[in-house]
Formats: structure tokens, C-alpha cells, sequence
């Protein structure tokens, strides 16, 4: 049975909203809460710089906790900005030249796309989309054709920010592997979600957030690299933490994941991540995930009952990320009407998927997304107040 009276004990925030809005930023934990709270209060009783050599053995844990959490090994782990952060430094380490191929998912977010495009105007690399097969994922089989090109990268969006579809990141990993070609899994949407190994799904290089469905604080990102592909790969930027300047004119750059770090962080927020990660893993994203998914289709059964809405997710296996319009009203309406009334659900727009949005004609959307802290009491208090919407546009 899942614990869901203890879920809420420690998530404060259920005591003042409906949060249905777990892909934008998940409500913390207490734990976390205390965890960045006691660093900031540490750093202003004793000082930023000793504050954090007060902490060296948990910052240190923090790499653990998440090696733990992806299956890798502590090394292997960077700890940056955000996930876009992590994500760049891995993409822009890539030597690209005239002709190789990138291919990419028609779910890839704006800001990947946008960075194919940049690098491609600036090498001669070209981009190409695998198509999605009849679920709307990405079609394997035709990954597997297209693979016999001169592929340098396959670079996936494991679930888009805009819906609840999920790639199928390990058969993608199986044949990257088996034709040797580096892998890039945007797992912004899945890590916290849903069990993400990284030995399991055969990526290469995995970015990832914190604020996201691990529950941390804002303005964490990391990045999992694996050993044998980090030494190849050359950061775009080098400080004097990724690398150490060693004699006039010479540095070294860490052998490790850390030389896609740099020196300045926002230490407490890096605490806050190794507690969300440690909270999650005493969860457990084995008990997590079914409930999250539950929750996910007690909502998209509800939306099928309200007049005028159209569920839009895509995909055989669907997440806990809930897209869809309702007939006469603007997503931005529905969101700020829901949020007068206390529940928080936000609004998805073409730009950030363009390539799905726009095949499907879609320019935005509401997008609910469940946690397994909320109740069922919660969603039906969502899906009543949609229906009074419905009874409005009537009206
Ligand atoms: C949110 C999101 C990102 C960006 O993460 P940040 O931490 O905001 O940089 C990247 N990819 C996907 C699919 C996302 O949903």
C-alpha cells in the first residue's frame, strides 16, 4: 500500500494548493526544505566558503546519492545550473563536422532543437527527425534504417515537456550501442518520475533538473557522462575547477564528469538536490512510478467525461504528464481561472515543441501534470472545477 498520508505530512505545500503542476516545479519535501534552509542559515552565521568546507562530505554524498539514483558511477556525475546547462555542455563538447547527422525525436524541446540548428549553420552537420511510429513515439524500426548513415549523434527527448508520452529510451540505447553511436537522453521529464538507469537505457550522456519530478529546489541541473565517452569529449567552456592550469601554458582538464562543472554554485541548492534524491530513493521510484501513472489515467479518464475537452497525449506507455484543450476557452483562461480557485496547472505553447505542435496543429494547451503526493480528492477537485468552466462557456 502506498503511503500517501505520510507523502502529505512531509510536503507542505498540499496544505495550500491542488499542485498539478509537477513538470514545471514539484513541491519540496520538508526534508529538502531543511536541508537548503540549514545551509543558507550555516553560510550566514559562519561564511559562504567555510560553510561549504563545513559540508565537504555531504557535497561529496550529493555525487553518490545520484550515481545511486542513475546507476552510474559518482565520477560520472556533473552538477551544474539546470538541466539546459547540462544538456549544452554535453551537445557542444561533440566535435561535429560538415556532414554528420544528428538525429532527433519530432517531441525534442526548443532548446535542443535550437542548438542543433546553431551547430549545424556553424559545421555543416545535419539535423534529421526520426519519425514517430503509430503511438507517436519514436518509430525504433526506422531509427534503425536511418542509422546506417553517417550518424554522429542520437539525441532524444525521453518525455517532452508538452505531454505524456514516453519514448522508448532502451530499445533507442540497444541500437546505439550495437552500431556504436553516441546517445544523448534529455531526461528532465523522467528522472524522479519513473526508474531512469542509465546502464539499463544505454545512453551515453543523460541531463537531467532538479525542480522538476525529484522535488529539489530551483537552479540545480546535472549531467550523468559516461567514463569510456567523457575523455573524448572537450567541454566549450573551461574554468579553473574543470581544468587546473599547470605550468605558463598549460592546463589539464579533470578527468572526470566534473569537467562539465564550474567553480561557483549555488552550494545549498546542491544540498537541497542530494536530499530530494535521498528522499526519492527512500520512496522508491519502483512504488512512486505505478502511482504516478495511476493518478495520470484517473485524470485522463475524468477529462474524457468533461464536454469539449480533448485529451492530446501520445504514446503506448503514458506518464504522469496530462495535455489537453477545452473547447471555448483559451489555456491561459483555464490556468489563471483554476489557479483563482487554487489548483496550479500550466500552459504549454508551440515554440517549445514546435515540431510536434505544429504537425499536430496544436498552438497551446493546458498541461496537468500529477505527483504521487496528490489525492485522488485533489484531482477530482480539479475535474469538478473544469466541468464548472464547461457550465460557464455555456452558460
Ligand atoms: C524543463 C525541460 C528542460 C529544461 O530544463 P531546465 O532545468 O529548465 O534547464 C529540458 N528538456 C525538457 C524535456 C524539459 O521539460
Amino acid at each position: 500500500m502506498f503511503d500517501l498520508d505520510k507523502a502529505r505530512r512531509e510536503t507542505p505545500g498540499v496544505n495550500h494548493v491542488v499542485h498539478l503542476n509537477n513538470a514545471g516545479a514539484a513541491l519540496m519535501p520538508q526534508a529538502v526544505l531543511d536541508a537548503v534552509k540549514a545551509h543558507l542559515e550555516l553560510e550566514a552565521h559562519t561564511g559562504g566558503y567555510e560553510a561549504a568546507r563545513a559540508r565537504e562530505g555531504e557535497l561529496s554524498a550529493v555525487y553518490t546519492s545520484l550515481a545511486r539514483l542513475l546507476g552510474c558511477h559518482p565520477d560520472e556525475v556533473a552538477v551544474v545550473e539546470n538541466a539546459t546547462r547540462a544538456w549544452d555542455m554535453a551537445f557542444y563538447s561533440i566535435p561535429f563536422r560538415a556532414g554528420d547527422v544528428i538525429l532527433t525525436s519530432q517531441a525534442e524541446y526548443a532548446s535542443n532543437y535550437i542548438a542543433y540548428l546553431q551547430v549545424s549553420r556553424r559545421t555543416g552537420a545535419v539535423v534529421e527527425v526520426i519519425p514517430d511510429d503509430e503511438h507517436g513515439q519514436v518509430d525504433v524500426e526506422a531509427l534503425s534504417r536511418m542509422l546506417k548513415k553517417r550518424v554522429k549523434l542520437v539525441s532524444i527527448t525521453h518525455i517532452p515537456t508538452n505531454g505524456g508520452l514516453v519514448n522508448p529510451a532502451a530499445e533507442i540505447g540497444r541500437l546505439t550501442r550495437a552500431h556504436g553511436v553516441l546517445y544523448l537522453l534529455d531526461a528532465c521529464q523522467s528522472v524522479g518520475q519513473m526508474p531512469v538507469d542509465v546502464q539499463e537505457i544505454g545512453c551515453d550522456l543523460l541531463s537531467a533538473t532538479s525542480r522538476k519530478y525529484l522535488r529539489g529546489p530551483r537552479g540545480v541541473g546535472f549531467l550523468y557522462a559516461r567514463r569510456e565517452v567523457l575523455q573524448r569529449l572537450e567541454p566549450p567552456f573551461l574554468d579553473l575547477h574543470a581544468a587546473t592550469w599547470v605550468a605558463p601554458d598549460r592546463y589539464e582538464i579533470e578527468p572526470g564528469a566534473r569537467r562539465f562543472e564550474n567553480w561557483e554554485c549555488n552550494v545549498a541548492g546542491k544540498l537541497g538536490l542530494g536530499a530530494a534524491v535521498d528522499y526519492a530513493l527512500a520512496w522508491g521510484l519502483e512504488n512512486t512510478w505505478p502511482r504516478v501513472r495511476a493518478l495520470a489515467e484517473q485524470v485522463r479518464r475524468g477529462l474524457g467525461e468533461v464536454p469539449g475537452c480533448e485529451v492530446l497525449d501520445l504514446g503506448r506507455e503514458r506518464c504522469g504528464i496530462i495535455s489537453f484543450t477545452l473547447e471555448g476557452y483559451a489555456p491561459d483562461q483555464i490556468r489563471d481561472c483554476l489557479r483563482r480557485q487554487g489548483i496550479n496547472v500550466n500552459v504549454s505553447r508551440a515554440p517549445s515543441t514546435f515540431l510536434d505542435m505544429t504537425r499536430r496543429g496544436i498552438k497551446e494547451l493546458v498541461r496537468a501534470s500529477v505527483h504521487y503526493y496528490n489525492s485522488e480528492t485533489e484531482l477530482e477537485r480539479f475535474l469538478v472545477a473544469l466541468g464548472r468552466l464547461e457550465q460557464e462557456v455555456r452558460a
